[in-house]
């Protein structure tokens, strides 16, 4: 069996988006469960699209996610180095022997010469023209020219590419592990270029040289690059590498949630979602953009749920740790259909890991919101307040957003449960209730409990029909969590003072 090496090449073009990581995270996870290794590597080979900042975005958003490197330009590995643009001599040799061997070109053409091969060939009706086994002949290249004529320009340093030679007739396969046999007939590949005027690879010649020196073993990459897969079948073949070609799996692309149409940046913001796993400041428009750590998306939520966006273990379970993705995971049950990125299930993914933390834990997220508040908070009561909290809180900040009642009288209370539910009777339980609580020489949930029946009991009012009231003047609302808990936590005094300005503030309206 061959030795599972898989790469994550992104380019450092901008911010990492999601579909990024989830094409990491797969790489990963295929690594992990077959001893394997995972290699970062930097594809920078557009040096004008090169965005400062973005290589140490990806290595954060990685690190932040568990997704660990093994080899990289940040960790070295005995390919080093992993940043193209330092292979930049090490491609030269292969775009030679493709020249040599006739499956490469030189091409001379200028900008306006391609331009106006183009409007030529739209004229003549061509919706995409293109330089392939047809046009190649009407342009300037080494396979139009004479040698001497090649030579010559090449002795002058006129600026040049190389393009592979396409073969004209020929059905070009590959199996992918995804989607199995795709073909695709040659006349559709153009003679793309793999060396540029500036001396540096493009991607799909700097793809194919690295994969290959790097033994890479599975390419797993989103759809995108799909129609490229054919052209570096080609490229396998024609540097003689067919054997070490690796095998190929081409992610289903991520869609709105809506299930219409490929995922965008426009249409996470108009959404209100984020894209990106980190905190991203545009270096060159200084746009600032949220992430899913800064939106309180814990790590372990986010891969559970970008596992599941295209992968799924055939089962109804849906709750998996990293180590469990990478028992379970294979690239045989990834399918081949585009997958709607369902926030919503985010969402769900986030409370049911916040849910599942330990209470001191989710008291330190409360400690940290209260002490950016300036409010002081014992670590118990801390511990108190999340217990009750956290199944109503989607994301760390909600104990804290949904929890304010805890820390602060209500001013005002909702007037829809006020007008239903404040009458005479609660009323009258309330100012019986606060008299006897005043009494009591301790207090938790179990004796506010009590000491409320005893009053009802007393005054032959159900329990039952005042417990909003006196929620509502407690919390100013007509729901949240248990009740008796509440008064536990904010205590006997407050309570009685939250219950005196009810009456005040209820009785007055009322009347
Ligand atoms: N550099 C390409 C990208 O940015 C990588 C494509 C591949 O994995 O082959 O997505």
């Amino acid at each position: 069996m061959r030795e599972v090496r898989v790469r994550f090449a992104p380019s450092p073009t901008g911010a990492l988006h999601i579909g990024g990581v989830r094409t990491a995270l797969y790489n990963f996870l295929l690594a992990r469960q077959s001893n394997g290794t995972m290699i970062l590597r930097i594809e920078d080979t557009d040096q004008a699209r090169y965005v400062p900042g973005a290589e140490e975005y990806i290595i954060q958003s990685l690190a932040w996610l568990g997704i660990k490197i093994d080899e990289g330009f940040s960790v070295g590995g005995p390919h080093a180095p992993y940043r193209q643009s330092e292979r930049k001599s090490m491609y030269m040799q292969y775009a030679q022997q493709l020249l040599d061997n006739g499956h490469a070109y030189y091409a001379f053409d200028t900008e306006q010469e391609l331009e106006s091969m183009r409007d030529r060939l739209k004229t003549a009706g061509v919706v995409s023209p293109q330089y392939n086994s047809i046009t190649r002949m009407q342009m300037r290249n080494s396979l139009t020219l004479l040698e001497d004529e090649v030579k010559a320009l090449l002795a002058a340093n006129t600026p040049y590419v190389i393009r592979l030679k396409v073969p004209r007739k020929e059905e070009v396969r590959l199996n992918d592990m995804i989607r199995g046999w795709v073909m695709v007939h040659s006349a559709q590949i153009d003679d793309k270029v793999l060396m540029k005027s500036d001396g540096m690879p493009t991607y799909h010649l700097a793809n194919v040289v690295d994969d290959y020196l790097m033994k890479i073993s599975h390419v797993i990459r989103g759809e995108e690059w799909l129609p490229s897969a054919p052209l570096h079948v080609l490229l396998y073949r024609f540097l003689g590498w067919e054997k070490e070609m690796p095998q190929f799996a081409h992610l289903p692309l991520l869609l709105k949630p809506t299930g219409d149409g490929k995922l965008s940046k426009r249409d996470a913001d108009q959404m209100g979602f984020p894209i990106f796993p980190l905190d991203w400041t545009d270096p060159n428009t200084n746009e600032k953009v949220i992430g899913f750590r800064e939106a309180g998306y814990l790590p372990e939520a986010l891969i559970n749920f970008l596992a599941f966006l295209g992968w799924n273990p055939g089962t109804t379970e849906e709750i998996f740790s990293m180590d469990e993705l990478i028992k379970r995971f294979s690239v045989e049950r990834i399918g081949k259909a585009g997958t709607k990125f369902d926030i919503l299930k985010a969402q769900w993914f986030n409370q049911q890991y916040l849910r599942a933390k330990p209470n001191e834990q989710l008291a330190e997220y409360l400690l940290d919101s209260l002490s950016n508040e300036n409010i002081a908070c014992s670590k118990e009561k801390a511990i108190k307040v999340v217990s009750i909290m956290k199944e109503r809180a989607t994301f760390p900040k909600d104990l804290w957003e949904h929890g304010k009642f805890l820390f602060y009288a209500p001013k005002s209370f909702d007037e829809t449960v006020a007008s239903k539910k404040w009458n005479d009777d609660a009323a009258k339980v309330l100012e019986a209730y606060k008299t006897e609580l005043k009494q009591l020489s301790s207090f938790d949930a179990a004796t506010a409990m009590g000491t409320l029946e005893k009053v009802t009991a007393g005054l032959g009012i159900a329990t039952g029909k005042i417990l909003q009231a006196l929620r509502l003047s407690i919390t100013g609302a007509g729901t949240g969590p248990d009740l008796m808990m509440v008064m536990e936590i904010i205590g006997r005094d407050e309570v009685v003072k939250r219950i005196d300005y009810a009456l005040q503030t209820l009785n007055a309206k009322v009347s």
